[in-house]
């Protein structure tokens, strides 16, 4: 008998918004994790470098789940050098974590572009791999993502439970429209992204002046 699973969410969290936070409590709730963890990217390597540093976002995520149940603020990828990839985050876990199934938390986008990510074949072999999509939204894949899905995918949770990795599960999850990018915008106006964001994070960003 496996322990419940472990999820991931990684992200730039720049800063952590209701959005992804509706998204890992549903998760939570549905899926019967033992916690979310939620990862800032220290240095992704996707994308730019975040406006904000590493430790004010993680500061940011911390704030957002204080007192939450199920939701924890994970800063290991602020204590390793380099780019942050998933892949050595997922390895880290699987130390932390040798009987609990993980699971990593993507979004249809996300999982579309997987094969851009360092190592990621390895990454099935270290999770199962939980891809959000919006109700209603279908999303070209290539013939290899195709196959791929079709290869790993389950249609029921049992496996997610019974074990380590390996499976897909899709499930569809209506979105928040609040995005990261909206709210350092209205921040930049000078304007109110009070209800989009925890009101603890509105005062991080407030006492260090972010995104203005
Ligand atoms: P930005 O606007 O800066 O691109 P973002 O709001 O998309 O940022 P990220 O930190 O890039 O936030 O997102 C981390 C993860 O959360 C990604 O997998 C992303 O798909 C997911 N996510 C972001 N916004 C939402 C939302 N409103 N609802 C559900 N999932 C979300």
């Amino acid at each position: 008998m496996t322990a419940r699973p472990v999820g991931m969410l990684g992200g730039t969290f720049n800063p952590i918004h209701h959005g992804h936070l509706r998204l890992a409590l549903e998760l939570y709730e549905r899926l019967s994790f033992a916690q979310v963890h939620l990862v800032p990217a220290a240095n992704p390597p996707h994308r730019e470098k975040p406006t904000v540093g590493a430790e004010l976002r993680f500061a940011m995520v911390q704030a957002a789940v204080a007192g939450v149940s199920g939701l924890i603020a994970d800063d290991r990828e602020l204590k390793r050098q380099g780019f942050s990839y998933t892949v050595d985050t997922l390895r880290s876990l699987r130390n932390e974590y040798p009987n609990n199934p993980l699971c990593l938390i993507l979004g249809m986008d996300a999982f579309i572009g997987l094969p851009t990510w360092q190592a990621w074949e390895s990454i099935i072999e270290l999770a199962h791999l939980v891809v959000v999509r919006r109700p209603g939204t279908l999303l070209p894949m290539s013939h290899r993502m195709h196959d791929f899905l079709v290869t790993h995918q389950v249609n029921n949770t049992v496996d997610i439970h019974t074990r380590l990795a390996g499976k897909i599960l899709v499930e569809e999850i209506p979105a928040l429209t609040i995005s990261a990018t909206q709210i350092r915008t209205l921040v930049a106006q000078g304007r109110d992204p009070s209800y989009l964001i925890p009101l603890p994070v509105l005062e991080i960003i407030q006492q260090y002046q972010l995104y203005r």
